[in-house]
């Protein structure tokens, strides 16, 4: 019987492993599938504090990683599989064990929706990216795209016109699905040009690994043009990794769960840390901070057990 189980490897879950490490808790933390998070796809993070020149992301994780067990955390591979959240000790299954736990922290993160394409999975962190604020320093006096029409990429554009000497929105449409306040902000800008009724159909040049372009498809006459650019940033939404436990915490209509007083979700014992639970800041040191919110609570949680039982 474990007293705390982490599911989730990004820096929500290895803040809650450091925190509940030291509280004595001997957490196990589950690395899952995009093991590291969203950082993992980053190179150079310079908005983490006490990094004065930056640091590469997959370093950092892997900092974050060396500390909790410092502290007594164990990190396990794998993936889990199902969760009983009906009783408690709470039930998981990975791939060929079934632990149980006293509580459980899901920091299961959101994931970037991507466009799909081979050429973007091959140059992400090397002039592709999913966010403006980690990787938009880098681009200054440069030619960039931002793909999407919503108000992620209409936040995206409007932060990169910071840097970018010409921002590019392309949108598979005519008509953006941002709010009107976002879109007036976009449209008026002088750094933007909207690309209406455009997809990207390859992002160039995987060869010379960094970004020199994109082919752009017209979507309603199929013509096929392109770009010269430094950067490409995706801006199409992003998923919560919640499908393991729905219908068993509460989140809101687009999958995210819902925290209240802190890390608490719907279900005693089950705390919630990281962008699983935040569709708005998403940063690593939120995710941190929210990390630490969790295993502080699980482990008051755990006395106030203690106390009654
Ligand atoms: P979203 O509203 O779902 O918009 C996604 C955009 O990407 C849409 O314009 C969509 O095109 C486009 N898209 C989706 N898949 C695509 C693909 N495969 N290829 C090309 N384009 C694709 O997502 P979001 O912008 O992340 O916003 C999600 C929610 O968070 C919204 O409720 C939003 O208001 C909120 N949000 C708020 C703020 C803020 O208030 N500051 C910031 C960010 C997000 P179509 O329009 O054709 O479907």
């Amino acid at each position: 019987m474990r007293n705390v189980v982490i599911i989730g490897s990004g820096p929500a879950g290895l803040t809650a492993a450091l925190y509940a490490g030291r509280a004595n808790l001997q957490p196990l933390l589950i690395r899952g599938v995009e093991a590291g998070g969203q950082l993992t796809l980053t190179t150079l993070v310079e908005n983490f504090p006490g990094f004065p020149k930056g640091v590469q992301g997959p370093e950092l994780i892997d900092l974050m990683q060396k500390q909790a067990q410092e502290f007594g955390a164990e990190l396990k591979e794998g993936n889990v599989k199902r969760v009983d959240l009906s009783k408690r000790p709470f039930v998981l299954e990975t791939d060929g064990e079934t632990i149980e736990t006293q509580t459980l922290v899901i920091a299961t993160g959101a994931s970037a929706k991507l466009l799909g394409l081979e050429s973007e999975r091959k140059l992400i962190g090397h002039g592709v990216s999913t966010c403006a604020t980690c990787d938009g320093y880098f681009f200054r006096g440069k030619e960039v795209a931002v793909v999407g029409g919503g108000d992620t990429a209409a936040e995206e554009a409007l932060f990169l016109t910071r840097y970018a000497s010409q921002v590019h929105l392309v949108h598979r449409r005519d008509e953006l699905r941002a709010s009107k306040i976002m879109q007036n902000r976009l449209l008026g800008h002088e750094k933007i040009k909207p690309v209406w009724n455009s997809v990207v159909a390859d992002i160039l040049d995987p060869a010379k690994g960094e970004v020199t372009g994109i082919k752009l498809q017209n979507t309603k006459t199929g013509e096929e043009t392109q770009k010269a650019l430094d950067g490409v940033f995706i801006g199409i939404g992003h998923t919560p990794n919640t499908s393991l436990i729905r219908g068993q915490l509460e989140m809101n209509e687009v999958g995210y769960l819902i925290t209240k007083g802190g890390a608490k979700t719907s279900v005693p014992g089950v705390f919630a840390a990281g962008d699983v639970q935040d569709p708005v800041y998403r940063q690593a040191i939120t995710a941190a901070g929210s990390g630490c919110m969790a295993a502080m609570d699980a482990e008051r949680f755990l006395e106030g057990q203690e106390g009654t039982g």
